[in-house]
Formats: C-alpha cells, structure tokens, sequence
C-alpha cells in the first residue's frame, strides 16, 4: 500500500455499506494495495470486542474520500461462468450475478487464469445500483489449492474447476458391468489432479446372482467378484460407497462424503449419475437444464462447468468436459506413485529408472509373483503405463 497520496483513517464501523466513489480512482486504489493476486492480507481490520469493534481502518485518497471499501465485501464461491457474468453463492448459498472489476480480469487473463467454477471471491455489493437485485463485481480472487484444467487446443491447458477437494468417481456393478480398470483410471486421474477419489458402487440392487466383472483382460478377471473388487479397493485405503438410487441403499454414506466439499463427478455414462443426485437432493435436474438467465447475454458462448449446490451443504460439479477428465496429463514416470500398493515396493527395484514392466530385479514385479500386489491392479497399472 505505497501510495503516498493515500493514507489510513479510523471510521464508524458500517457493515455492508459502500460510500460511492469514481471507477478510476478506485482503479488507482487497486493497483496500488494489491501487488500480488494471492495477496491475502485485508486493507482494514476489524476488532472483535469493545469499543473500538465501532471503528474500522479504511483506505482515503488525499481528500479522505474511502477509496477501497474492502469491509463492505463478500466472500463467495463461483458456480457458474456465462461469458463475462459468474454467478457467486455467498456464505448462505444466496446466489449473486457478479462481473469481474475490469483491472483484475485484464490481470487474470494475463495470467493464463480467469475467473473458473469453483474460485473463492470477494465481491462488492453493487445491488443499490441496480434496484436491489443481487448484482456484484468480483474485486478479488483467492489462491486456488486444486486446478483441474482439460487439454484445449494446441495442448494448452483450460482449467475448469478451481479448489475441488474430492471425485466421486461412480461405477456401477451391472449394467453396464463393472470394469475395474475403469475404477483404476478415476483413480489415477483423481490423484493426478490433487484430488481425494471416492469411488461409488452404483446399482448395487442388481448384485444378486453371482454377477462378475468385465474388464479386457478377462482371463484374468475370472473368478473375481464384484464383492472381491471391492473389497480391492478398499483394502487399498481408498473410500467406497454402495449405493442403489432404485433402493435408496448408501445414501447417507454419500451424502456424508459430499457434505461441506465440492466434488468432481466422474464416470461413464449410463452408470446412473444423473439418478442417483436426483434422489439425493430432488430437484437438481439442473444437470441438463439449459442456461437461460435474464442477465446473460452471450447465449452462444458453452457454459464450461457449473457448481450444483447441496442442501446439506457442499458442491458438485457435473460436466461432459470433466467427465472425460482422464489420464493425459500423467507421465509414464509417476503412474508408480498413484498406485498406492506399489509405493512401499518401488526403492527396492534395483533400477531407479524401473518401470516395473521386464526389469531384473524388480520388487513390484517380485511383489505381483508373491501374491502381495494383486494381478488385477499390476495388469491396469500395464495398461496404463502403455497409454500415458
Ligand atoms: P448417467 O448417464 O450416469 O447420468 O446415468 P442415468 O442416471 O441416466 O441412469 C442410467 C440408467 O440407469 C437409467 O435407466 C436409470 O434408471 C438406471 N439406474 C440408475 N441408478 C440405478 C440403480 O441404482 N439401480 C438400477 N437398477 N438402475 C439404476
Ligand atoms: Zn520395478
């Protein structure tokens, strides 16, 4: 905040409430008080307790006239971008149609990272302007801690969803059968992107007489039961839920996982995504509801992702562009690390460079041999190795 023409005052703390000021000192401001796009220190502070909870630091020009009003904004999360508007949900879901304050969109874009789904924001509360309608401009944009971006042209990365915690990747075990190395990939895809995989067993209702998996080595998958497959995974440590949307079973274990984060949904179509969230929170049948909002104006521009907001809190995101979210960015190199299993085997190889494919001396392929890594996983781990 270097501004000499600047200085702090104390004011009557006024929650909410924004003093209108000119668009170009505001710029001025806002050059000046944010170097940084992370910068996440606050331009005024707010005491807690006693009498001085009355006063707040704000920022004034010369004249004392309050440049940046930063008390007055509002923390929210993006879900949904339509051309310039973002729909931002605020702390209680309410839903904003925010711009982005132009300075910081020239700056994103600079930056290769305009506003996406998923992005924690500050707004200014512009609704006064606009007959109370819930109207905003976006002023900042957090640091993201996840980024999944899809491959867009010339191989340049388009990132569709910021600070997804967790994929629920859903699977379902008839109809179509399940392919286990399906599960393998969401979850090789998951870890890649820094996210918690989840797997959902869906249809859980038609497990009844002695169904098997179906994978393309399936020799080797004889025998292998759908209660085996899972007991897999997780044996592996990794999060499996049952579900039947037709029988309502393992819902409040769903709803337990997806509570309070946003979730990537993945999985093939027919699997029974689209059911299964209907069940779980009616009326989300947002999922192929065409975008028409009366602030939107580039009709022709495709809405990349959305966030579908839970009653019981949290998001999903459910898009075709994410749900072929898959391995390409993964390098040969580091597919050893998402397979959990092989990770404790991997110093013990004797090459460094071992790919455990054909080498001598490797401990993953000595591991296979004596029963500890099963065939199934180390054969989509093959698999895998061959494609990425
Ligand atoms: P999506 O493409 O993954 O969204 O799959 P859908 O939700 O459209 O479901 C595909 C089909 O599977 C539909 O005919 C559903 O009725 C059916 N289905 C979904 N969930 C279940 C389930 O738990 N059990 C059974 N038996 N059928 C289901
Ligand atoms: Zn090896």
């Amino acid at each position: 905040m270097g501004s000499k023409r600047q200085r702090k005052v104390r004011v009557d703390f006024r929650p909410n409430r924004q003093v209108r000021r000119r668009g170009d000192d505001w710029t001025r401001q806002y050059r000046a008080a944010e170097p940084r796009l992370d910068d996440s220190q606050r331009a005024e502070s707010v005491r807690a307790k006693g009498d001085l909870s009355r006063k707040r630091t704000i920022l004034v020009d010369e004249h004392d006239v309050p440049l940046v009003d930063e008390a007055a904004w509002r923390c929210g999360t993006v879900t949904k971008v339509h051309g310039l508007i973002c729909t931002v949900r605020d702390a209680g879901a309410h839903p904003w149609e925010c711009t982005v304050r132009r300075i910081l969109r020239t700056r994103l874009i600079e930056a290769r990272a305009p506003v996406v789904v998923g992005d924690r924001v500050w707004f200014s509360n512009q609704a006064a302007a606009y007959d109370g309608q819930p109207v905003g401009v976006i002023e900042r944009v957090e640091e993201r801690s996840t980024w999944l971006s899809r491959r867009a042209q010339r191989h340049r990365e388009h990132a569709i969803v910021a600070n997804a915690g967790q994929m629920l990747a859903v699977v379902s075990v008839a109809q179509p059968r399940l392919r286990p190395h399906l599960a393998d990939r969401y979850i090789v895809a998951a870890l890649k992107g820094g996210l918690r995989p989840i797997l959902c067993f869906n249809k859980i209702d038609l497990l009844a007489a002695g169904l098997r998996t179906e994978d393309d080595s399936a020799e080797r998958q004889s025998g292998l039961s759908v209660a085996g497959v899972i007991r897999e995974f997780r044996d592996l440590g990794h999060t499996c839920v049952c579900t039947s949307a037709v029988t309502r079973t393992g819902l409040d274990e769903l709803r337990a996982a997806l509570q309070d984060q946003i979730t990537v949904l993945a999985g093939q179509s027919g699997v029974g995504k689209s059911t299964l969230l209907n069940v779980l929170q009616p009326g989300l049948d947002l999922l192929t509801r065409p975008v028409s909002d009366a602030t939107e104006k580039g009709r022709h521009t495709t809405t990349l992702a959305e966030l579908l907001p839970l009653d019981f809190g949290g998001y999903v995101v459910d898009t075709p562009g994410i749900r072929a979210f898959d391995l390409w960015s993964v390098e040969p190199g580091e597919l050893e690390a998402f397979f959990v299993e092989f990770v404790p085997y991997v110093p013990r190889c004797r090459f460094r460079d071992c790919t455990h494919r054909d080498e001598e001396g490797c401990a993953v392929l000595a591991a296979v041999a004596a029963g500890e890594i099963s065939e199934r996983r180390y054969y989509s781990y093959r698999k895998m190795f061959e494609e990425v």
